[in-house]
């Protein structure tokens, strides 16, 4: 902000890529930095906005609008997020604002919203859509117009405007507080006046109600035990006294109230374990002297610590974080998905204690603006968490860990941005001189070509760490069970080599892990009659049946209803199961072994906040024999006595029409199998398929990762495939179909020409637009433009040449999108 001190740039929450000129009022002109928090006028809006550091445009927009307020006294952004966050913008091709949301907790936003009132009572008798609107604003006063649209899909924009044209319904702007604020709690001492023993004495001698005397006396007793200022409800309930008695005692000037500020965190209430010191192994010694030298040296530099399950990663991690704590400085530990990694959480409590802060969305919106003010004040220097800790207000980071780098959860899909988590991490280590570690045993083949080629640096653990005391946990051995030469009997999922191991596993009291990454009973119905299978109304996609609430659910958009009980094309009574979901395999686990403890883990079984931990526990404690499920359990969990491993259809992910599909499936393959068989017991996995052939099962059975990693890097060269090219795709979505093509249609001619004309067009490949996978989703159409650009010297850079062609397209009709993903995680 050079040029005009009475000027500022604002970016706001919204998908534009441009920020906003604003007037500041002089009497603020020292108040506000770049990075606080504004509110502002836009359109017939108020906002919450951003002040960004950039140079006003020229010429200036006129008339400016002034700022309406200044929201923060500490700007909330420091310097490094705004830079960090402005580069996201640039590469992700979205708005700043939409970016600076994303790095600030959830619910401070100040927002105007639209709140509809009745009117007068209509002249002539309303349509009966017009009927049913104004009879829910007379039962809801003040009711939003989102809020409306949820309970009357019907009720469009069109005709709430015409509705407050004829002054039937009236339509006011008002401000809504933010959803979080500070907690803050009364606490009680003494007044000044009555601070010494002497004093207190002299006014219990004076005080006349013998309640009044107790609160004095509970209140000496808790300070004598080291509670100076108890809360009020704590020295009430010692007292057993009445906040009319506190209350009388404040009006004597006896005692006094003060408000502290209540920290409200997840991990308060947790007792800090206690850590196992190990000795390192020769590969894990060598791994962390190359990351501690980077560390002393205060260098940037991203490492691929590719290490086979139970090789010691997290070891590393933590003594790596120990030398980046005695320099003082900080750290920001991403996992794929926290709820499934407790144990994660608990061994870096055990060694940093109550350093550790977490924060991730399954906590309340006060404890995430707790914990999040925390860390920007630098109470908790290191931060676990998934993809949106990337973006924790830490300063002065030392160290990044991403922890199973493969992961897919790291990429936030929606909404914008559309980042990926771990590529923001190496960019961030970067801004801040900092060292990267991304850990996995089955690296992305991105990370892996970037390691080959020495822009960042491998480490290879090859071996398991020795559990203590012993020689050295074997990797567990790999069996196919050959699906196309055995029958199954009555629709049973499991073939009898895995039956006949989970029954051996079961008398021998041992643990059994079962994955089947499908949830529901069935995916599909279909009538054996006519081949009619239901579907969901708004998606293209079919209905999975969910047998214990008899119930088909569309698991894209939540739609349900009951089973039809008979076929709507035919009306035969011949619906009939097709495939295989979690609830079907626990049926079959039932039936086979009625004797046995099974848990089920999977997106119904864990809605909950906590729902999770309590599987997991459960399991640990051995108060079940299988824990079955989605790829959830597959996850960072270590549990000694698990012998075996059964992978129910292993080919599930191999069907996906998707460039990565081999690559993800080696992984969650890989994952899954690593849980059988730690401390001294042998694991052994089954793996039921009927592609027994395939390349997959070739490398999985050798775990050689390496050699699949070179067959598909090979591959992928050719067919010019990250990590050889960069892939965007652009999403053209509305109601009707026709119309969505029509769009994407000229979308890629305008895109063409963008590149014609600024980048010679021959380097940059435009595939599409295509109907999408799922061509229709939540009644949306979509079509698919992909756009594909080779990763070498020379080829131009893709973004600046999007970004444009989206700014320079002519705007959308009402209700039709354009969303663009860069770097996608799948093609879908
Ligand atoms: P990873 O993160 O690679 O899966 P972990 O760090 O979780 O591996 O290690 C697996 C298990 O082995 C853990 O229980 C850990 O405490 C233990 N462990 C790791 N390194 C050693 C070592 N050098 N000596 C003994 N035990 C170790
Ligand atoms: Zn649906
Ligand atoms: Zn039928």
């Amino acid at each position: 902000m050079t040029a005009s001190p009475d000027i500022v740039q604002v970016a706001l929450p919204l998908p534009l890529m441009q920020v906003f000129s604003y007037r500041l009022p002089p009497e603020w002109r020292e108040a506000v930095r770049p990075g606080c928090r504004v509110l502002v006028p836009f359109g017939r809006r108020h906002l919450t906005g951003v002040v960004v550091p950039e140079p006003p445009p020229d010429p200036l927009p006129s008339p400016l609008k002034p700022i309406l307020d200044i929201l923060d006294d500490t700007p909330a952004l420091t310097d490094e997020l705004l830079q960090l966050t402005r580069w996201m913008a640039d590469y992700y091709v979205c708005g700043w604002g939409e970016v600076i949301r994303a790095a600030l907790p959830p619910g401070l936003e100040i927002e105007s919203r639209r709140r509809l009132y009745p009117g007068h009572p209509p002249a002539e008798p309303p349509g009966e859509r017009a009927a049913a609107v104004l009879r829910f604003v007379a039962e809801h006063p003040g009711t939003t117009i989102r809020r409306l649209r949820q309970e009357l899909r019907f009720a469009s924009y069109a005709l709430l405007h015409r509705l407050v044209a004829r002054g039937w319904l009236q339509l006011e702007e008002s401000l809504e507080p933010p959803r979080v604020q500070i907690k803050k709690e009364q606490h009680v001492r003494f007044a000044p006046a009555y601070r010494t023993p002497a004093a207190q004495e002299a006014v219990l001698e004076k005080l006349r109600g013998a309640r009044q005397r107790a609160l004095v006396t509970a209140l000496q007793a808790l300070r004598l035990e080291g509670v100076s200022e108890p809360t009020r409800a704590e020295l009430l309930a010692r007292a057993d006294a009445s906040p009319a008695t506190l209350r009388r005692l404040v009006e004597l000037g006896v005692l006094e109230l003060v408000e502290k500020e209540v920290i409200r965190s997840p991990l308060e209430a947790e007792p800090v374990p206690e850590a196992a010191p190990v000795t390192f192994h020769p590969e894990q010694q060598a791994a962390l002297e190359r990351i501690t030298e980077a560390i002393e040296a205060r260098r940037f530099e991203t490492f691929l610590l590719h290490g086979v399950t139970g090789s010691g990663k997290t070891e590393v991690y933590i003594a790596a974080l120990k030398r980046v704590r005695a320099q003082g400085r900080t750290g920001i530990i991403l996992v794929p998905e926290i709820a499934l990694t407790p144990q994660t959480v608990r061994r870096f409590r055990a060694h940093f204690g109550d350093e550790v802060a977490v924060l991730h969305s399954r906590m309340s919106n006060g404890e995430r603006y707790d914990t999040w003010r925390q860390l920007r004040s630098g109470r908790y220097p290191i931060v676990i968490g998934p993809r949106s800790a990337v973006l924790a207000p830490l300063a002065n980071l030392g160290l990044i860990v991403v922890d199973e780098e493969h992961e897919r959860s790291y990429k936030q899909f929606n909404p914008a941005p559309r980042y990926h988590a771990r590529d923001v991490a190496v960019y961030r280590a970067y801004l801040n001189g900092a060292v990267c570690v991304l850990g996995s045993a089955t690296p992305s083949l991105e990370s892996y070509l970037n390691a080959r080629s020495g822009k960042y640096t491998l480490l290879e653990m090859r071996r398991r760490a020795p559990a203590v005391g012993r020689t050295p946990a074997r990797l567990p051995s790999v069996r196919l069970v050959d699906l196309r030469h055995t029958r199954l009997v009555n629709g049973n999922p499991l073939a009898p080599p895995l039956a006949r191991a989970i029954a051996q596993r079961l008398e021998r009291g041992e643990q059994v892990i079962l994955l089947q990454n499908r949830r529901g009973f069935a995916p599909v119905l279909e009538c054996a009659e006519c081949g009619w299978s239901p579907h969901c109304p708004h998606c293209s996609v079919t209905l999975t049946y969910h047998k214990v609430q008899h119930q088909l659910r569309c698991h894209y958009c939540g739609y349900a209803t009951r089973h039809p009980g008979t076929c709507r094309q035919c009306g035969a009574a011949a619906l009939e199961p097709l495939g295989i979901g979690t609830q079907r395999v626990e049926e079959a686990l039932r039936a086979l072994f009625p004797e046995a403890r099974v848990l089920r883990m999977d997106l119904d079984t864990t809605r909950g906040r906590r729902a999770h931990h309590r599987l997991l526990d459960r399991f640990a404690r051995g108060e079940a024999d299988i824990l079955l499920g989605t790829q959830m359990v597959a996850k960072g969990l270590d549990f000694p006595r698990v012998t075996l491993v059964g992978v129910v259809n292993a080919d599930t992910g191999l069907l996906l029409p998707d460039f990565r599909a081999d690559e993800h499936t080696f992984q969650l393959l890989m994952q899954v199998a690593g849980r059988a068989g730690r401390a001294d017991r042998p694991g052994e996995v089954l793996l039921q398929t009927r592609n027994p052939d395939h390349r997959v099962f070739r490398y999985l059975l050798r775990h050689d990762y390496v050699g699949l990693a070179r067959e598909l890097l090979a591959e992928r060269r050719q067919l010019g495939y990250p990590p050889y090219a960069r892939l965007a795709v652009v999403e053209c979505s509305g109601p009707d179909e026709a119309r969505v093509a029509e769009l994407a249609r000229s979308w890629t001619e305008h895109f063409q020409q963008v590149c014609h004309q600024h980048a010679g067009g021959h380097l940059i490949d435009t595939l599409g637009p295509t109907p999408a996978l799922h061509e229709r989703l939540k009644g949306r159409y979509r079509y698919h433009v992909l756009v594909k650009v080779p990763r070498r010297t020379g080829a131009p850079p893709l973004q600046p040449l999007l970004r444009q062609a989206l700014e320079t397209f002519p705007p959308l009709p009402r209700a039709y999108r354009l969303t663009l993903d860069i770097d996608p995680a799948g093609l879908s």
